[in-house]
Protein backbone atom coordinates (compact mmCIF):
# COMPACT_ATOMS: atom_id res chain seq x y z
CA UNK A 1 0.00 0.00 0.00
CA UNK A 2 1.40 3.55 -1.31
CA UNK A 3 1.94 5.85 1.31
CA UNK A 4 -0.91 8.02 1.63
CA UNK A 5 -0.95 12.11 1.10
CA UNK A 6 -1.13 14.48 4.22
CA UNK A 7 -3.76 17.20 3.54
CA UNK A 8 -0.90 19.48 2.83
CA UNK A 9 0.16 17.47 0.03
CA UNK A 10 -2.85 17.51 -2.09
CA UNK A 11 -4.88 20.23 -0.83
CA UNK A 12 -3.90 23.92 -2.69
CA UNK A 13 -1.27 26.15 -1.04
CA UNK A 14 -4.23 28.77 -1.00
CA UNK A 15 -6.67 27.05 0.97
CA UNK A 16 -4.29 26.02 3.20
CA UNK A 17 -3.30 29.49 3.66
CA UNK A 18 -7.00 30.47 4.52
CA UNK A 19 -8.74 30.72 7.55
CA UNK A 20 -12.04 29.58 7.81
CA UNK A 21 -15.27 32.27 7.53
CA UNK A 22 -15.48 32.41 11.17
CA UNK A 23 -19.32 32.63 12.75
CA UNK A 24 -18.56 33.51 16.33
CA UNK A 25 -21.68 31.58 18.50
CA UNK A 26 -24.20 34.05 19.68
CA UNK A 27 -26.60 31.52 21.88
CA UNK A 28 -27.60 33.92 24.35
CA UNK A 29 -26.45 37.37 23.07
CA UNK A 30 -28.12 40.23 21.46
CA UNK A 31 -27.37 39.58 18.10
CA UNK A 32 -26.72 42.50 16.00
CA UNK A 33 -23.38 41.14 13.58
CA UNK A 34 -24.93 39.68 10.81
CA UNK A 35 -27.70 41.84 9.17
CA UNK A 36 -30.31 39.94 9.91
CA UNK A 37 -33.77 41.30 10.03
CA UNK A 38 -34.99 40.81 13.49
CA UNK A 39 -38.50 40.69 13.13
CA UNK A 40 -40.28 37.34 12.49
CA UNK A 41 -42.90 36.67 10.19
CA UNK A 42 -46.57 37.32 11.15
CA UNK A 43 -48.10 34.21 12.98
CA UNK A 44 -51.03 34.10 9.74
CA UNK A 45 -48.11 33.54 7.20
CA UNK A 46 -46.34 31.30 9.58
CA UNK A 47 -49.27 28.91 9.80
CA UNK A 48 -49.68 28.97 5.99
CA UNK A 49 -46.10 28.37 5.88
CA UNK A 50 -46.97 25.22 8.08
CA UNK A 51 -49.45 24.06 6.13
CA UNK A 52 -47.36 24.65 3.01
CA UNK A 53 -44.75 22.59 4.19
CA UNK A 54 -46.11 20.03 5.88
CA UNK A 55 -47.59 18.56 2.81
CA UNK A 56 -44.38 18.91 0.71
CA UNK A 57 -43.08 16.35 -1.14
CA UNK A 58 -39.89 15.69 0.30
CA UNK A 59 -39.30 12.57 -0.89
CA UNK A 60 -39.01 13.51 -4.06
CA UNK A 61 -35.79 16.26 -5.36
CA UNK A 62 -37.63 20.22 -5.99
CA UNK A 63 -38.28 21.47 -9.36
CA UNK A 64 -34.98 22.01 -10.53
CA UNK A 65 -35.81 25.02 -12.20
CA UNK A 66 -37.86 26.71 -9.59
CA UNK A 67 -40.43 27.91 -12.28
CA UNK A 68 -42.75 28.53 -10.14
CA UNK A 69 -40.38 31.06 -7.36
CA UNK A 70 -39.20 32.55 -10.56
CA UNK A 71 -42.02 33.96 -11.50
CA UNK A 72 -43.12 35.21 -8.49
CA UNK A 73 -39.69 36.77 -8.21
CA UNK A 74 -39.89 38.52 -11.47
CA UNK A 75 -43.44 40.26 -10.59
CA UNK A 76 -41.93 41.01 -6.94
CA UNK A 77 -39.01 42.34 -8.09
CA UNK A 78 -40.32 44.41 -11.25
CA UNK A 79 -38.01 42.21 -13.83
CA UNK A 80 -38.51 42.70 -17.13
CA UNK A 81 -39.41 40.13 -19.96
CA UNK A 82 -36.01 40.67 -21.66
CA UNK A 83 -33.70 39.64 -18.43
CA UNK A 84 -33.37 36.28 -16.79
CA UNK A 85 -33.31 35.12 -13.78
CA UNK A 86 -30.30 32.54 -11.70
CA UNK A 87 -31.31 31.24 -8.77
CA UNK A 88 -28.40 30.61 -6.35
CA UNK A 89 -28.39 28.93 -2.24
CA UNK A 90 -27.98 32.96 -1.23
CA UNK A 91 -26.32 35.17 -3.51
CA UNK A 92 -23.04 33.76 -2.45
CA UNK A 93 -23.56 31.17 -4.38
CA UNK A 94 -23.85 33.18 -7.13
CA UNK A 95 -20.71 34.84 -6.06
CA UNK A 96 -19.17 31.51 -6.71
CA UNK A 97 -20.72 30.22 -10.37
CA UNK A 98 -19.55 33.30 -11.47
CA UNK A 99 -16.32 33.38 -10.08
CA UNK A 100 -16.00 29.43 -11.05
CA UNK A 101 -17.10 30.56 -14.85
CA UNK A 102 -14.52 33.32 -15.58
CA UNK A 103 -11.83 31.92 -13.78
CA UNK A 104 -9.29 31.10 -17.17
CA UNK A 105 -5.90 31.22 -16.40
CA UNK A 106 -4.61 34.71 -15.72
CA UNK A 107 -8.41 36.19 -15.48
CA UNK A 108 -8.73 38.92 -12.49
CA UNK A 109 -11.90 39.43 -10.48
CA UNK A 110 -11.42 42.81 -8.84
CA UNK A 111 -13.82 44.38 -6.49
CA UNK A 112 -13.30 47.65 -3.94
CA UNK A 113 -11.56 47.24 -0.41
CA UNK A 114 -13.34 47.12 2.04
CA UNK A 115 -15.80 45.16 0.66
CA UNK A 116 -17.67 41.94 1.18
CA UNK A 117 -15.32 39.65 1.91
CA UNK A 118 -16.89 36.85 0.21
CA UNK A 119 -15.31 38.38 -3.18
CA UNK A 120 -11.94 38.23 -1.95
CA UNK A 121 -12.67 34.78 -0.50
CA UNK A 122 -14.56 33.48 -3.39
CA UNK A 123 -11.77 34.84 -5.56
CA UNK A 124 -9.35 32.56 -3.98
CA UNK A 125 -12.00 29.24 -3.85
CA UNK A 126 -12.48 29.52 -7.40
CA UNK A 127 -8.42 29.84 -8.49
CA UNK A 128 -8.89 33.31 -9.79
CA UNK A 129 -6.45 36.08 -9.38
CA UNK A 130 -7.94 38.98 -7.06
CA UNK A 131 -7.56 42.86 -7.53
CA UNK A 132 -8.86 45.31 -4.95
CA UNK A 133 -8.89 48.65 -5.32
CA UNK A 134 -8.94 51.02 -2.03
CA UNK A 135 -12.22 53.49 -1.61
CA UNK A 136 -11.34 56.95 -0.63
CA UNK A 137 -11.07 57.57 2.85
CA UNK A 138 -15.01 58.77 2.98
CA UNK A 139 -15.35 55.77 1.31
CA UNK A 140 -16.43 56.39 -1.77
CA UNK A 141 -15.33 55.21 -4.79
CA UNK A 142 -12.26 56.37 -6.09
CA UNK A 143 -13.12 56.37 -9.79
CA UNK A 144 -9.43 57.76 -11.45
CA UNK A 145 -8.16 54.54 -9.40
CA UNK A 146 -10.62 52.19 -10.54
CA UNK A 147 -10.26 52.93 -14.21
CA UNK A 148 -6.77 52.76 -14.05
CA UNK A 149 -6.74 49.71 -12.52
CA UNK A 150 -9.17 48.41 -15.23
CA UNK A 151 -6.76 49.94 -18.04
CA UNK A 152 -4.40 47.93 -16.20
CA UNK A 153 -6.01 44.45 -15.39
CA UNK A 154 -9.11 44.07 -17.99
CA UNK A 155 -10.70 42.43 -15.45
CA UNK A 156 -13.00 39.24 -16.49
CA UNK A 157 -15.70 40.42 -13.82
CA UNK A 158 -15.92 43.03 -11.27
CA UNK A 159 -17.92 43.18 -8.34
CA UNK A 160 -19.97 46.51 -6.44
CA UNK A 161 -21.86 46.20 -3.79
CA UNK A 162 -24.76 48.77 -4.01
CA UNK A 163 -24.66 49.46 -1.00
CA UNK A 164 -21.66 48.82 0.74
CA UNK A 165 -20.71 46.21 2.56
CA UNK A 166 -19.37 46.99 5.81
CA UNK A 167 -19.14 50.60 5.32
CA UNK A 168 -22.81 50.70 4.45
CA UNK A 169 -23.03 53.87 1.75
CA UNK A 170 -24.14 53.67 -1.69
CA UNK A 171 -21.73 54.73 -3.83
CA UNK A 172 -21.98 57.41 -6.71
CA UNK A 173 -24.81 55.74 -9.60
CA UNK A 174 -22.80 57.87 -12.43
CA UNK A 175 -19.45 56.22 -10.76
CA UNK A 176 -20.51 52.70 -11.32
CA UNK A 177 -21.61 53.43 -14.56
CA UNK A 178 -18.44 54.86 -15.89
CA UNK A 179 -16.81 51.87 -14.37
CA UNK A 180 -19.70 49.88 -16.31
CA UNK A 181 -18.81 51.65 -19.61
CA UNK A 182 -15.08 51.54 -19.49
CA UNK A 183 -14.76 47.66 -18.22
CA UNK A 184 -14.35 45.12 -20.95
CA UNK A 185 -15.91 42.55 -18.52
CA UNK A 186 -18.74 42.26 -16.59
CA UNK A 187 -19.75 44.30 -13.77
CA UNK A 188 -21.93 42.92 -10.57
CA UNK A 189 -24.06 45.04 -8.86
CA UNK A 190 -24.34 43.27 -5.34
CA UNK A 191 -27.58 45.08 -4.02
CA UNK A 192 -28.38 42.90 -1.18
CA UNK A 193 -29.08 45.57 0.58
CA UNK A 194 -31.61 47.50 -1.61
CA UNK A 195 -34.73 47.09 0.76
CA UNK A 196 -33.18 49.55 2.68
CA UNK A 197 -31.37 52.08 0.31
CA UNK A 198 -33.83 54.42 -2.03
CA UNK A 199 -31.87 53.74 -5.15
CA UNK A 200 -31.07 50.24 -7.53
CA UNK A 201 -29.17 49.64 -11.16
CA UNK A 202 -31.88 47.64 -11.84
CA UNK A 203 -33.22 50.16 -14.50
CA UNK A 204 -29.80 50.12 -16.12
CA UNK A 205 -30.05 46.65 -17.11
CA UNK A 206 -31.08 47.19 -20.10
CA UNK A 207 -28.99 50.02 -21.15
CA UNK A 208 -25.81 48.17 -20.51
CA UNK A 209 -24.95 44.71 -22.14
CA UNK A 210 -21.59 43.69 -19.20
CA UNK A 211 -24.34 44.47 -16.12
CA UNK A 212 -25.50 42.13 -14.43
CA UNK A 213 -27.49 42.82 -10.93
CA UNK A 214 -27.73 40.77 -7.56
CA UNK A 215 -29.75 40.41 -4.75
CA UNK A 216 -30.61 38.20 -1.78
CA UNK A 217 -33.66 37.82 0.54
CA UNK A 218 -31.44 37.33 3.26
CA UNK A 219 -31.24 40.75 4.86
CA UNK A 220 -34.61 41.41 3.94
CA UNK A 221 -35.95 38.67 6.76
CA UNK A 222 -35.34 35.40 5.06
CA UNK A 223 -31.52 34.56 5.87
CA UNK A 224 -32.44 30.98 6.96
CA UNK A 225 -33.89 30.25 3.32
CA UNK A 226 -30.80 30.85 1.45
CA UNK A 227 -31.82 32.43 -1.79
CA UNK A 228 -30.19 34.60 -3.82
CA UNK A 229 -30.90 35.89 -7.57
CA UNK A 230 -28.90 37.44 -10.68
CA UNK A 231 -30.80 39.34 -13.11
CA UNK A 232 -28.75 40.08 -16.33
CA UNK A 233 -29.44 39.08 -20.09
CA UNK A 234 -30.29 35.77 -21.15
CA UNK A 235 -26.94 35.36 -22.96
CA UNK A 236 -24.57 35.50 -19.53
CA UNK A 237 -28.04 33.98 -17.70
CA UNK A 238 -27.58 31.08 -20.07
CA UNK A 239 -23.87 30.32 -19.73
CA UNK A 240 -23.68 30.64 -15.93
CA UNK A 241 -26.95 28.51 -15.65
CA UNK A 242 -24.97 25.58 -16.91
CA UNK A 243 -22.44 25.88 -13.76
CA UNK A 244 -25.22 25.77 -10.93
CA UNK A 245 -25.92 22.30 -9.55
CA UNK A 246 -29.45 21.09 -10.32
CA UNK A 247 -31.32 21.30 -7.38
CA UNK A 248 -29.30 24.17 -5.42
CA UNK A 249 -32.79 25.39 -3.98
CA UNK A 250 -34.18 22.88 -2.38
CA UNK A 251 -37.78 22.28 -1.74
CA UNK A 252 -38.57 23.69 1.72
CA UNK A 253 -37.08 26.91 0.55
CA UNK A 254 -38.84 27.12 -3.11
CA UNK A 255 -42.19 26.53 -1.11
CA UNK A 256 -41.59 29.51 1.63
CA UNK A 257 -39.74 31.73 -0.37
CA UNK A 258 -42.53 32.16 -2.74
CA UNK A 259 -45.47 32.24 -0.13
CA UNK A 260 -43.88 35.01 0.86
CA UNK A 261 -42.85 36.66 -1.78
CA UNK A 262 -46.87 37.21 -2.26
CA UNK A 263 -46.96 38.91 0.86
CA UNK A 264 -43.64 41.28 0.52
CA UNK A 265 -45.75 44.18 1.76
CA UNK A 266 -44.67 42.37 5.19
CA UNK A 267 -40.84 42.34 4.44
CA UNK A 268 -40.96 46.19 3.23
CA UNK A 269 -42.75 47.49 5.93
CA UNK A 270 -40.48 45.48 8.48
CA UNK A 271 -37.72 47.28 6.53
CA UNK A 272 -39.04 50.52 7.14
CA UNK A 273 -39.19 49.93 10.86
CA UNK A 274 -35.90 49.10 10.02
CA UNK A 275 -35.08 52.28 8.27
CA UNK A 276 -36.39 54.08 11.05
CA UNK A 277 -34.85 52.55 13.96
CA UNK A 278 -31.32 53.25 12.16
CA UNK A 279 -31.89 57.17 11.70
CA UNK A 280 -32.94 57.26 15.56
CA UNK A 281 -29.73 55.09 16.08
CA UNK A 282 -27.34 57.08 14.10
CA UNK A 283 -28.60 60.24 15.56
CA UNK A 284 -28.18 58.58 19.04
CA UNK A 285 -24.23 57.56 18.28
CA UNK A 286 -24.04 60.80 16.67
CA UNK A 287 -24.54 62.35 20.19
CA UNK A 288 -22.31 60.71 22.35
CA UNK A 289 -18.54 61.81 22.28
CA UNK A 290 -15.86 60.02 20.79
CA UNK A 291 -17.90 57.74 18.52
CA UNK A 292 -17.49 59.19 14.58
CA UNK A 293 -20.85 58.11 13.35
CA UNK A 294 -20.88 57.06 9.16
CA UNK A 295 -24.07 57.33 7.55
CA UNK A 296 -25.87 54.23 5.81
CA UNK A 297 -27.90 53.37 3.31
CA UNK A 298 -28.09 49.89 4.87
CA UNK A 299 -29.14 47.84 7.80
CA UNK A 300 -26.47 48.28 9.81
CA UNK A 301 -24.19 51.23 11.31
CA UNK A 302 -20.53 51.64 10.87
CA UNK A 303 -18.79 53.76 13.64
CA UNK A 304 -15.05 54.46 14.73
CA UNK A 305 -14.29 54.55 18.56
CA UNK A 306 -11.19 55.20 20.67
CA UNK A 307 -9.93 51.47 21.73
CA UNK A 308 -12.42 49.72 19.25
CA UNK A 309 -11.52 46.02 19.98
CA UNK A 310 -11.83 46.62 23.87
CA UNK A 311 -15.12 48.37 23.17
CA UNK A 312 -16.11 44.88 21.33
CA UNK A 313 -14.88 42.47 23.83
CA UNK A 314 -16.99 44.72 26.24
CA UNK A 315 -19.88 44.60 24.59
CA UNK A 316 -19.45 41.41 24.17
CA UNK A 317 -19.21 40.37 27.98
CA UNK A 318 -22.22 42.04 28.20
CA UNK A 319 -24.41 39.74 25.74
CA UNK A 320 -24.14 41.94 22.71
CA UNK A 321 -22.47 41.10 19.86
CA UNK A 322 -21.65 42.77 16.83
CA UNK A 323 -19.01 43.23 14.67
CA UNK A 324 -15.52 44.00 15.31
CA UNK A 325 -13.92 45.13 11.76
CA UNK A 326 -10.25 46.91 13.32
CA UNK A 327 -7.57 45.33 12.12
CA UNK A 328 -9.28 44.15 8.93
CA UNK A 329 -8.28 46.94 6.53
CA UNK A 330 -6.77 50.38 6.96
CA UNK A 331 -9.82 52.26 6.27
CA UNK A 332 -11.35 50.31 8.77
CA UNK A 333 -9.29 51.21 12.06
CA UNK A 334 -11.15 51.66 15.31
CA UNK A 335 -14.20 50.59 13.40
CA UNK A 336 -16.78 48.60 14.71
CA UNK A 337 -20.85 47.26 12.70
CA UNK A 338 -23.74 47.05 14.08
CA UNK A 339 -26.80 45.96 12.61
CA UNK A 340 -30.02 48.04 13.20
CA UNK A 341 -32.28 45.22 15.12
CA UNK A 342 -35.70 45.95 17.07
CA UNK A 343 -36.17 48.63 19.03
CA UNK A 344 -35.29 47.38 22.38
CA UNK A 345 -32.08 45.47 20.99
CA UNK A 346 -30.66 48.70 19.89
CA UNK A 347 -31.71 50.90 23.02
CA UNK A 348 -29.47 48.10 24.65
CA UNK A 349 -26.69 48.62 22.83
CA UNK A 350 -26.84 52.22 22.92
CA UNK A 351 -27.15 52.40 26.30
CA UNK A 352 -24.43 50.04 27.35
CA UNK A 353 -21.95 51.73 24.48
CA UNK A 354 -22.92 54.97 26.52
CA UNK A 355 -22.42 53.30 29.96
CA UNK A 356 -18.74 51.72 28.82
CA UNK A 357 -17.42 54.66 27.15
CA UNK A 358 -18.32 56.67 30.56
CA UNK A 359 -16.67 54.03 32.62
CA UNK A 360 -13.62 54.10 30.41
CA UNK A 361 -12.90 58.03 30.38
C1 LIG B 1 -24.85 39.44 3.16
C2 LIG B 1 -24.32 39.75 1.82
C3 LIG B 1 -24.41 38.84 0.77
C4 LIG B 1 -24.75 37.39 0.98
O1 LIG B 1 -26.03 37.10 1.04
P1 LIG B 1 -26.61 35.63 0.99
O2 LIG B 1 -27.65 35.74 -0.03
O3 LIG B 1 -27.10 35.38 2.36
O4 LIG B 1 -25.53 34.67 0.59
C5 LIG B 1 -24.02 39.23 -0.49
N1 LIG B 1 -23.50 40.45 -0.69
C6 LIG B 1 -23.36 41.34 0.29
C7 LIG B 1 -22.77 42.67 0.01
C8 LIG B 1 -23.75 41.02 1.58
O5 LIG B 1 -23.57 41.88 2.57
Amino acid sequence: MPNSYRPDQIIRPEILALSAYHVPPATGMIKLDAMENPYPLPSVLRDEIARLTANAPVNRYPDASAASLKAALRQALAVSDEMDILLGNGSDEIIQIIAMAVARPGAILMSVEPAFVMFRMIATFANIQYAGVPLKKDFSLDLEAMLAAIEKHKPAVIFLAYPNNPTGNLFDAGAILSIIQATPGIVVVDEAYHAFADASLIDQLSQYPNLLLMRTLSKLGLAGLRLGLLVGRPEWIMQLEKMRLPYNVGIMTQLIAEKVLHHTDVLLEQAETIKSERTKMNTYLGTIKGVEVFPSDANFILFRIHKASQIFQALKQRKILIKNLDGTHPLLENCLRVTVGTSDENSQFCETLHTLLSETV
